[in-house]
């Protein structure tokens, strides 16, 4: 996945360098590909060392991954039983580590959808619609960064952050309690954050509210559970 070999090849990751990477069943992944994501996460870049050198490659991609709730699939399904023994379901999460997941900012559980919903119209927004915002959104990134830095929220770095995502009373609250409850971890708080920086420039509002803190911690399911379990 992230290269390799005796001279150092670039891996999929870097393939995916300004795209998508996507991984279905996420914890089916070994521990040591999966671990190995880290460092391109954080940097961007991937190392890869050998004894006579070293080799760095692009890596700069948006990680995608779709996991069950559990290793039968039907955890939480209001018209199946799961047949999971509880400590099969923790191994199965448990694949996925906590350094790993502090470094994916939305976490997200989808339900199942019943038949009869599937042929029905959507409600939601629309894909249009949606494109506009996220333009918007970006324009407004790019420009804080300045122009030709084509930089954006989710590369902020701990000063930036400092700067451009400072809380009112009510919206520290919220995080504190967050952190104290969920037990997150110092780069989470920073993930957190600059996720709420992008919640607040989607809805177009200069002032980072208790309302987005509250969305941007609410993304962060599997801390949740995890802390749950
Ligand atoms: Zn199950």
């Amino acid at each position: 996945m992230v290269g390799g070999g005796s001279t150092p090849q670039p891996g999929e990751i870097s393939l995916a360098h300004h795209g998508v990477l996507f991984l279905d069943e996420l914890p089916e992944f070994n521990r040591r590909s999966l671990e190995s994501l880290r460092q391109p996460l954080e940097e961007g870049v991937v190392t890869i060392s050998r004894a006579a050198h070293s080799t760095t490659f692009p890596a700069d991609f948006v990680l995608i991954a779709a996991m069950n709730p559990c290793p039968c699939g039907f955890l939480g399904d209001p018209k199946h039983k799961c047949k999971c023994a509880p400590i099969a379901v923790e191994k199965y999460m448990g694949r996925i580590s906590g350094p790993l997941l502090d470094r994916i900012d939305l976490h997200i559980e989808v339900p199942p959808v019943p038949f009869e919903d599937l042929s029905k119209p959507g409600d939601g927004t629309g894909s249009a619609s949606m494109r506009d915002q996220v333009y918007k959104a970006r324009e407004i990134q790019l420009k804080r960064f300045g122009k030709g830095a084509g930089k954006l929220n989710g590369r902020m770095t701990s000063r930036q952050i400092r700067t451009h995502c400072k809380l009112d009373a009510e919206g520290q609250a919220t995080l504190k309690e967050a952190m104290e409850a969920l037990g997150l971890s110092a780069r989470a708080h920073d993930r957190i954050l600059r996720v709420a920086r992008t919640v607040a420039d989607l809805a177009g509002s200069d002032a980072i509210t208790q309302d987005h803190v509250a969305e941007a911690i609410g993304y962060r399911a599997l801390d949740r559970k995890l802390w749950a379990s």
